[in-house]
């Protein structure tokens, strides 16, 4: 149960004064997801991009111009728009060093002679500029009287915005979320506090809220590093949690003869890479082993990762118990059941696929052969893991793709099995430092080499304009034999964005290249998009639009061409992961990453960086580095952890203490019952790391 004391910050955020159902409806689509609502302090959490300076300027001869200005004059003369014109309503203010404009659009002209009366003096601020050299200011920002100048903070934080709500607004929401934050009791070590200078959990979500210069709202400050330790912290703590709980659980040990993964190696159209060969060896010793095995497996885009997982789950089947291969969509959970049944048939093991598209007869069929151990190896989606699934004997569960399951779908794939030993396998290349706070539980195998004969990819960046020679080429490509991606961003044309919406490429396609073009996006119909990516596996379809469905591991090696339109959308980790969609043939690649100028300079940076290297280890350092120069700090991007306020790249020093503190912690406190293991539990439920919670009450 959550403590008590969160419950004001867990709270809906249409609890909040000023937050109707309908701005409650816009937050929700901003923050919360399908099974949530926005919650406070999903609100409270909102980092804020930067400040706008409200300093007062000490005269309008000293305002900057073209950018905001805050500054006292007088109200000298209006000047009403003249009847029947469109010409908007102005006010001229001043004071001894020279005057401004106030322009408004539509005034309500009561409404000016009240709050502007001739004579009065006001602090005005906003945005100021030089119109035919006269100094106006359209729509001030705010207008007070002087008397109440202290209640214009200096510099007022912005924060992401969505449609539906605007800058003044996001920042009165947020400012009431943060004024929910009760005294917290201190989780942190006093002595280590002191030593940081950091203040108190709620004085630093206060001043967070509050910053007192630009540098502070840019998260520059200690009160960011102390929520960001607190957030680190409780991950920390989780994964002591679970590698403490992993520990205990004695796991059993799987040994086989060695026939089934004989029968498996020779059905292998390929030799087997060093790495892989190593990386099945430490896996087979894992299993072999009374204990859990917990490993991550560790290798880029088409490194071959999939055939590694089959020979683990041939180990178990030798020894006579199952093993789930588990994919983070469906198509990709086909694939893997398609490629693998073959070689799984040859090795005499049965395969099964189990998704939550199997319905009916062939689902029960599934769930009897799943009971009573005539399956040996079921291939699916996390449906594998919801209730009614039961197994004979588990003994191993790969989970494939890892960026897409957080530590909390890690902690449940144990509960199917007594002892189930686990492989995760990811083929994004995590630096160090992020490997530390997602994996630090886990042993590492990794796969550096790609398999050989494969040839590099060139990849090259085109402005949108040249798109009729874009489709040029693609033409000649597939009329040689090729076959081609055609990457778009969103599935459906929005009003605001110009995103090239798959659809419409699609039909613009069709018209040129007929039925060799096929099209797959997230929103059809599960029977459509097995349809659409079998014609494409099969070649009838030669151009497959899509959108980034495909980003994960699909594997069509004839496929030779990529086209990603709006690159300058995507994240270095996505056109990476796209991008290794294609190189995986005899064939050489190309990929063309269509661009829409002017190019902003990390977008200019991400795709310079596409050009030069396929390296991913490279390309996701980079990543971090980019990000980290803040252009997408707070805000979600596909392929990055979800860290609320922590930025690992720059709290790296933070991340050790905070991994050796929690590891601590847990010997002296196991059961986190001392005062400070009480206060952990509240930041555990804070962060949402809750799920290790269960933990301590399972042993
Ligand atoms: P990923 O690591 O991205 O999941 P896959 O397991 O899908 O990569 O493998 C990519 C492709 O490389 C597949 O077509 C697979 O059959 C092939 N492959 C895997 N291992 C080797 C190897 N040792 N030699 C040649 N091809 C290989
Ligand atoms: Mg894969």
């Amino acid at each position: 149960m959550r403590p008590s004391i969160l419950d004001p910050l867990f709270a809906p955020v249409t609890t909040l004064a000023g937050v109707g159902p309908k701005l409650g409806k816009v937050l929700d689509r901003f923050l919360g997801d399908e099974t949530r609502p926005a919650r406070v302090v999903d609100l409270m959490f909102q980092l804020p991009t930067g400040a706008v300076d409200r300093r007062p300027s000490p005269s309008i001869a000293d305002t900057p111009i073209g950018d905001v200005a805050t500054f006292t004059a007088r109200v000298s003369e209006h000047r009403p728009a003249p009847a029947g014109k469109k010409a908007p309503y102005r006010i001229i203010v001043e004071d001894e060093t020279g005057d401004v404009t106030l322009v408004f659009f539509h005034a309500d002209s009561r409404h000016l002679v009240q709050t502007l009366p001739i004579g009065a003096y006001r602090l005005i601020s906003g945005k100021l500029e030089l119109w035919e050299g006269m100094r106006q200011m359209v729509h001030p920002e705010r207008i007070l009287d002087p008397k109440l100048a202290a209640t214009l903070p200096a510099f007022e934080p912005v924060y992401p915005l969505t449609e539906g709500i605007g800058q003044r607004m996001m920042m009165r929401t947020v400012q009431a979320a943060a004024e929910r934050c009760p005294e917290m009791p201190e989780w942190q070590d006093p002595a280590f506090l002191a030593k940081s200078d950091f203040p108190s959990f709620h004085q630093a979500v206060e001043a967070l809220h509050h910053p007192v210069d630009r540098k502070a709202a840019e998260g520059d400050t200690v009160a960011r590093r102390r929520i960001g330790y607190d957030e680190l912290l409780a991950s920390q703590i989780a994964l002591a949690l679970v590698r403490r709980q992993q520990k205990k659980i004695a796991g059993r040990a799987t040994t086989g003869d060695g026939g089934v993964r004989f029968r498996i190696q020779s059905a292998l159209p390929f030799e087997l890479t060093e790495g892989q060969r190593k990386a099945i060896a430490d896996i087979h010793a894992d299993m072999a082993r009374p204990e859990k095995m917990l490993r991550l497996l560790q290798g880029d885009v088409g490194s071959g990762k999939t055939v590694v997982a089959l020979m683990a789950m041939a180990a178990a089947a030798e020894a006579g118990r199952q093993s789930v291969l588990m994919a983070p969509t469906e198509i990709l959970a086909r694939q893997h059941a398609e490629r693998l049944a073959p070689l799984a048939e040859k090795a005499g093991l049965k395969l099964a696929l189990l998704t939550g598209r199997e319905k009916g007869a062939g689902r029960k069929q599934v769930l009897a052969g799943l009971a009573d151990g005539s399956i040996d190896i079921a291939v699916g989606t996390h449906a594998l893991f919801q209730e009614g699934v039961a197994f004979y004997d588990l003994a191993l569960a790969v989970v494939d793709e890892q960026h897409r399951f957080g530590v909390h779908q890690r902690l449940l794939l144990g509960s199917k099995g007594e002892a189930v030993d686990v492989l995760v396998m990811t083929a994004t290349p995590i630096p160090r430092t992020l490997s530390l706070t997602w994996f630090g539980d886990m042993d590492i195998s990794i796969l550096s080499e790609k398999p050989a004969g494969r040839k590099p990819i060139v990849t090259r960046a085109i402005s949108s304009e040249r798109y009729d020679e874009v489709v040029g080429a693609i033409g000649r490509a597939v009329e040689s034999g090729a076959q081609a991606y055609w990457v778009c961003p969103l599935v459906q044309e929005s009003d605001t964005l110009d995103v090239a919406a798959a659809q419409e490429r699609y039909d613009a396609l069709r018209d040129i290249f007929g039925d060799k073009v096929g099209l797959l996006h997230g929103q059809m119909p599960g029977r459509e998009k097995d349809a659409a990516m079998a014609a494409f596996v099969a070649g009838e379809t030669r151009i497959l639009v899509s959108t980034t469905v495909i980003e994960v591991g699909v594997d069509v090696p004839n496929a030779s061409v990529m086209v990603i339109e709006h690159a300058e959308r995507f994240g270095l980790a996505q056109l990476h992961q796209l991008r290794g969609r294609i190189g995986r043939g005899s064939a050489a690649s190309t990929c063309l990453l269509l661009y829409k100028g002017p190019l902003g300079p990390i977008a200019e940076a991400r795709l310079t960086i596409m050009r030069e290297t396929e390296d991913g280890f490279r390309i996701a350092e980079e990543d971090l580095r980019l990000r980290g120069e803040g252009e997408v700090l707070g805000t979600k991007q596909s392929g990055s952890p979800d860290w609320r306020i922590a930025r690992p790249e720059i709290d790296g020093d933070l991340l050790a203490a905070a991994r050796d503190d929690a590891r601590l912690l847990i010997e002296r406190d196991p059961h986190l019952e001392t005062p400070r293991g009480q206060a952990i539990r509240v930041l555990l439920y804070l962060f949402e790391r809750d799920v290790a919670i269960r933990l301590l009450r399972a042993g």
